[in-house]
């Protein structure tokens, strides 16, 4: 050849070295270049004449992939590992980068994954609030200008087609489809296959069809052969490129269905390698081990060993967390035994002796076992993160500051190790590894470093350093004016602290002007508002109208027990151009709060959110008035009873009496502790929480916590109870309920205050009494299925036309007083663990101290005298009689609230104030009604029309404005001098 490779020969050479090559067999394709011509073409073709072309040496097939490096899988090669951790859905970090476009830092987690040992990575981007599509593209063209990363295989893993399509038109490799399946049926798999092949990519087929996921051995066999048939036979998919997934399924769920799962996949491998040929199995390992969530060192045990199995049952590859798969040989002999247990499905108790063995190995790091502080010897980054995730305040300080002076800068120490174990702890919450008291106890353990850095942050600054940290954004966090209540707000506040947001908190009892000037001079971000009852409803949409009148943008969050995403959507939002959004948990904030945030998310969230309100908005008003009947008609189908033979007792004393410094420890028996957990946003019945296989183990540390709080608050008196209740002589007129001057009586105790001498009780006629206060009602307008009455309280009340006399009885009380400066107390020390804790526990009393003083109501009534309950059959209410309380379903106007308080004298006995929207301070306080009669129940009022609104107006001796604002919750229109 010449010095450019070319061989320069005239047409007879080049004929004859052809012609040797031919006769080797190395050749069989002839092109010419500048300077052949015809004759060369005719010389050669003489040469080879009658030689029999190339045969190509004959290669097995083999799955072959390809990044700019080519990988081919050979059948003694090792498993295969695909990188996990490139998944939005999966890793709460990689979705954090993505969503804020840190997209270097997203390439470095790809990156970490092939320097653990990845063949492959499986990229994944499905989330409901990104834009998959894009984000897929954009970092698949990312990747590759990353030689490290480009040069591997990619797997698109995604359930929308469209972002599958993405990656495929965006890789420059031969990559993976993760997955395909029939579950749509032959067409769709067919073209999407078809569409697969054209792209020139493998598939992954998941063990789906029709009828839905296999589970059991033959179904999931039978589908992949189906699969394999229709991929093979019918568009010729060559079968080395097909990879089928028959689904990993959680075992050691308890659930007795569940235990052969891992068994299933094994043996279906074994069948479906055998039966298909040439194709591949793959599995995605971390759900087998789903039960364990939280125990890291099970669960990687739990991969070794399933691997170990599947392996030998032909699986070729594997999903995993590339860099942490523990080895199947070096295990703990007992560990792997248990684990061998639980997957092989070897013993009925094998869950058990495994959750066994796990508690056991977390015991080994609680703090007050001597062999616990084997963490201790970690580098100190390690241990503040330790310290974080599982709430150990203990050394922090002096780790803060070894910290401190290792990294020479108190900020430092704060936006490295502590924010970096924060992100752990936000990671392992939002996977579900977490639950909310953990995340409260971590902010503790961040609180106090913080401020023991703080003198060090002054000094600093002042020398001129650096001294702001960076916060992700500064919340303003307020229970709206006339409301008292904070717990949730407060759950959110310390939620979004340890997430980085500098958070101001207003506190309760907010009001407008106070909320917006603070937002203004403070330049906050967002506002949360927070309130209890109903007529915080109406505050907060009188804030919203503020935002828009001063021309503010921030985003509004609405949250708290009255609030809904209807209301939101349909008298809020339309007052605010920008956005408005309800938040259901404490939890569900700080997502809402990072989308809000960052300007490109923000559009996103925004779209989303105006459309699920106007959904809202027209289911709304699609509802209008329809189903209501006129109040009229609802008034003459009242529930009625046959007064001359319903049963009505005789309290043993009518006014009141007072009980003051209530024994915390009677109350505390009469704790129903359900609805505890669900302040914690654990949600279960107790006492079964406490064993439940996921949130078992954190139940029973919060209850263990609660316990020694209550002991404290007995044993230091930290809480004080008061209490009043009483009973009066009463009748119903319509919906109004007559109270009358308490009679002396026989059984008449000494407390009761008579003023005018009045005929006895058992004969004489009521109406010569003298009324003393007026209740009123609402009654229900709406029809409900199947039933022609329309209740009303008044109905539980003898009617002043049949007669008889009859009894209503009224109660208030408290379990708040001291709480707030009991949590202050905690807040001051940076524990706002024991301060929400305090709350919780304060509204737990008080709702024991209303069941055990509706007990001794009933037993002062007679009625109750041989009841004979259990705590669970009071929680069940299975006794005769009711306590409704204003605001609630059925007399949902608060207002009535100062009726019961005037006739109990309720603030002077118990010291609970009512604020000018009816909220009781303490926070932790109910009042309400009781009602004896045998078919009194609980229901709900609901929408009601302008007739009955005006009607009762009229009855209150308020205007139609006035009863309107005060019910707004509850019309069913638009009220029109609304504003
Ligand atoms: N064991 C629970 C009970 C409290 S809630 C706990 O500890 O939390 C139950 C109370 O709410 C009732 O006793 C009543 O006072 C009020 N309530 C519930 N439904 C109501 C309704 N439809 N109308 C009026 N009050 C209602």
């Amino acid at each position: 050849p010449n010095e450019m490779g070319e061989y320069d020969l005239p047409p007879d050479q080049m004929a004859a070295m052809i012609g040797q090559f031919a006769d080797n067999g190395w050749i069989n394709i002839v092109g010419g270049c500048c300077g052949t011509g015809p004759e060369h073409i005719r010389a050669i073709a003489e040469v080879v004449a009658g030689k029999p072309p190339r045969k190509p040496p004959q290669i097995p097939p083999r799955l072959r992939l390809g990044g700019t490096q080519p990988f081919t899988r050979h059948p003694d090669d090792n498993l295969l590992m695909i990188g996990e951790r490139t998944n939005v859905a999966g890793s709460r970090r990689f979705a954090r980068l993505i969503r804020e476009e840190k997209y270097e830092e997203a390439l470095e987690i790809a990156l970490g994954q092939i320097e653990g040992g990845a063949n492959i990575i499986d990229i994944n981007m499905d989330e409901a609030l990104l834009d998959s599509q894009a984000a897929m593209t954009t970092f698949l063209r990312l990747i590759a200008g990353e030689s490290a990363i480009a040069q591997v295989p990619v797997m698109f893993d995604s359930s929308h087609w469209p972002v599958i399509e993405a990656g495929l038109q965006n890789f420059q490799g031969k990559g993976i489809v993760n997955s395909i399946s029939l579950k749509e049926g032959e067409a769709t798999f067919l073209s999407q296959a078809q569409s697969i092949r054209r792209y020139g990519a493998a598939v992954v087929v998941m063990a789906f069809d029709e009828h839905g996921q296999a589970t059991e051995i033959e179904d999931k066999v039978c589908i992949c052969q189906r699969a394999y048939h229709l991929l093979t036979k019918r568009i010729g998919f060559p079968p080395e490129d097909i990879i089928f997934d028959p689904n990993v399924l959680t075992v050691a769920t308890g659930i007795e269905e569940h235990a052969n799962y891992a068994v299933n996949f094994i043996e279906a491998t074994r069948q479906i390698k055998d039966l298909c040929p040439g194709a591949h199995v793959s599995a995605g390992v971390s759900n087998v081990s789903f039960a364990f969530r939280g125990h890291d060192r099970i669960r990687e045990a739990m991969h070794a060993v399933f691997l170990y199995h599947a392996v030998r049952a032909g699986l070729d590859m594997a999903i995993v967390n590339a860099g942490q798969l523990a080895n199947y040989e070096g295990l703990e002999p007992e560990l792997r035994q248990r684990v061998e247990d639980v997957l092989l499905n070897r013993r009925p108790d094998a869950t058990e002796q495994l959750v066994e063995y796990a508690e056991g190995l977390q015991h080994q790091t609680k703090p007050n076992g001597e062999v616990t502080e084997a963490w201790r010897a970690f580098p100190v980054h390690e241990r503040i993160q330790h310290a974080l995730v599982r709430g150990i305040i203990k050394h922090i300080e002096q780790d803060t500051e070894e910290a401190r002076r290792e990294l020479g800068h108190s900020l430092a120490v704060i936006e490295g190790p502590l924010m970096d174990g924060m992100r752990v702890v936000g990671d392992l919450f939002d996977a579900g590894k977490m639950f909310l008291p953990q995340v409260v106890k971590a902010a503790r353990v961040m609180k106090r470093a913080v401020a023991y850095l703080t003198p060090y942050i002054e000094a600093e600054r002042a020398a001129g350093g650096q001294c702001e940290p960076a916060y992700r954004g500064r919340i303003l966090l307020a229970t709206v004016k006339g409301d008292v209540h904070d717990i949730g707000k407060n759950i959110v506040g310390v939620v979004l602290g340890c997430n980085h947001y500098d958070v101001v908190d207003l506190g309760v009892m907010a009001p407008c002007e106070m909320i917006l000037q603070t937002a203004i001079e403070q330049s906050v971000d967002l506002i949360g508002l927070s309130g209890l009852i109903t007529p915080s409803l109406d505050e907060m949409a009188h804030v919203a109208q503020e935002m828009q009148r001063r021309h503010l943008d921030l985003p509004l969050l609405i949250g708290g027990a009255t609030t809904s995403a209807k209301h939101t959507a349909v008298k809020i939002a339309p007052l605010y151009e920008h956005p408005v959004v309800h938040v259901v948990d404490a939890s569900r904030s700080i997502g809402v709060v990072e989308q809000l945030i960052g300007t490109k998310t923000r559009e996103l969230f925004e779209a989303g959110n105006r459309r699920l309100q106007d959904q809202l908005r027209q289911s709304f008003q699609r509802q209008g008035t329809k189903k209501l009947v006129p109040y009229a008609e609802a008034l003459a189908n009242r529930l009625t009873s046959d007064w001359n033979q319903v049963r009505i007792d005789q309290p043993e004393f009518t006014g009141v009496r007072v009980l003051r410094d209530f024994p915390i420890n009677k109350i505390r028996e009469y704790i129903d502790w359900s609805p505890f957990f669900l302040v914690w946003e654990m949600r279960g019945k107790y006492p079964k929480i406490l064993n439940d296989p996921k949130l078992g183990n954190e139940a029973r540390k919060l209850y263990h916590d609660a316990q020694q709080m209550l002991d404290r608050i007995e044993s230091e008196q930290l809480l004080i109870a008061h209490g009043v209740l009483g009973f009066w002589p009463a009748q119903s007129l319509g919906d109004d309920i007559l109270v009358y001057e308490p009679a002396g009586s026989p059984a008449a105790s000494g407390q009761v205050t008579s003023h005018q001498s009045v005929p006895s009780p058992r004969d004489g006629p009521i109406g010569a009494r003298r009324e003393i206060c007026r209740l009123h009602a609402l009654r229900q307008q709406w029809q409900r299925r199947g039933r022609g009455e329309f209740f009303s309280l008044a109905d539980f009340i003898a009617p002043v036309a049949s007669g008889r006399e009859d009894w209503i009885g009224a109660f208030a009380l408290t379990t708040g007083i001291g709480c707030d400066a009991l949590a202050s107390r905690f807040e001051a020390e940076q524990d706002n663990y024991s301060a929400i804790l305090v709350q919780a526990l304060a509204d737990r009393l008080a709702e024991a101290f209303a069941e055990l003083l509706h007990a001794q109501a009933r037993n002062h009534w007679g009625y109750g005298k041989d009841e004979n309950l259990t705590n669970d059959d009071l929680i069940a209410e299975k006794y005769r009689g009711i306590r409704p309380a204003p605001g609630y379903p059925a007399q949902p106007d608060h207002t009535e609230k100062a009726t019961i308080f005037t006739l109990l004298d309720a603030t002077r006995h118990t010291g609970i104030q009512l604020t000018e929207h009816y909220a009781m301070y303490p926070a932790a306080s109910i009042c309400g009604l009781y009602f004896a009669h045998p078919a009194a129940r609980y229901f709900a009022v609901d929408r009601i029309a302008e007739d009955q609104v005006h009607d009762y107006a009229r009855r209150k001796g308020i205007t139609v404005p006035e009863a309107e604002r005060w019910l707004a919750p509850n019309l069913a229109y638009e009220p029109n001098g609304s504003s």
